[in-house]
């Protein structure tokens, strides 16, 4: 890869065509038209082209999916550059041998992030598209009376027909920090990770919880360290299933770590020198971090890069 690396999942296309999504007819027109598109999932895998030089979605036409199985919920994820009506939908892994052959794959998505093989407005439909599909598939039936929905909007809602309650797609928000103290960021090892492995701190926010508040909550409980002002950054969709990544900047008003062993491994201070040699993989103890793709390396990068060295 050449250039500078980018952070994924970012690009989706912006003409998502929300006022069309109610027009029933229209919708019906695009999926019978052969020049629009579908991108298939089979389970949680997209179908990728592998016959070309570099990867590619291998787009279908619609109705030669639906021939596959017409009971299938497609969701509509944007108009493209040519006025194409680009969807998205998920087979089941009876089909894998219908979708799959010797130019095809299925290729899991964070696998296609951290090699950055395909266009960044491609990626960024699949998360889209991944985190519309998974909402359907664990949504089919109504949490309120608990009979069958049927999928509406272009598969941004599932209406109950008995109930008539209305359900809508959820994206799940996590605070994901730079917690400063002059010049070093506070990072943590989660359990998970293998030894020598920072990220930023990160947690979901909790009904009722600004962003400012979470930031603080989850920094105190995962290291004990206080936070005072917290600023936004950036934010990342990670579509597994559908999490929005809110990237923060907090200033720390405390230094000691006490680190919660239920929630963490370790957490350390890190130098901006220290993170300088861990963004460029030479760090002389072996410490590393996330992917570029992702936005922990994305907001290190970018903070410690603009500071004098
Ligand atoms: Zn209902």
């Amino acid at each position: 890869m050449t250039g500078r690396p980018a952070m994924g999942f970012i690009d989706a296309p912006a003409n998502r065509a929300a006022g069309l999504r109610g027009d029933k007819d229209w919708l019906e027109r695009q999926l019978a038209d052969p020049e629009s598109k579908m991108i298939v999932f089979v389970g949680d895998r997209p179908s990728i082209s592998v016959s070309t030089p570099s990867l590619a979605i291998d787009f279908r036409e619609p109705q030669a999916v639906l021939n596959l199985n017409r009971e299938v919920d497609c969701v509509l994820l944007h108009i493209d550059d040519n006025g194409r009506a680009v969807f998205a939908t998920q087979l089941d892994g009876r089909f894998h041998d219908q979708i799959v052959g010797d130019d095809v794959k299925l290729i899991d998505l964070r696998s296609l992030a951290m090699q950055a093989v395909l266009p960044p407005a491609d990626l960024g439909a699949l998360a889209q598209a991944r985190s519309l599909l998974s909402w359907h598939q664990f949504h089919s039936f109504c949490s309120n009376c608990g009979k069958k929905t049927v999928c509406a909007d272009a598969g941004y809602r599932r209406d109950c027909p008995v109930c008539e309650r209305q359900h809508f797609p959820r994206v799940d928000p996590v605070v994901i920090m730079l917690i400063q103290h002059d010049d070093k960021f506070l990072m943590g090892r989660g359990h998970n990770f293998e030894e020598n492995h920072f990220s930023a701190l990160a947690g979901f926010l909790e009904p009722g919880e600004t962003i400012e508040a979470a930031t603080r909550r989850e920094t105190f409980e995962e290291t004990g360290i206080r936070v005072g002002d917290v600023s936004y950054l950036v934010s990342q969709p990670w579509p597994f299933p559908s999490t929005l990544m809110i990237g923060v900047i907090g200033q720390a008003l405390t230094t000691n770590i006490t680190a919660d062993p239920e929630e963490i491994a370790e957490a350390r201070w890190f130098s901006f020198s220290e993170i300088r040699q861990m963004l460029a993989n030479n760090h002389p103890g072996g410490t590393s971090l996330p992917p570029p793709m992702s936005i922990a390396y994305q907001m290190l990068q970018s903070y410690v890069s603009n500071q004098p060295t």
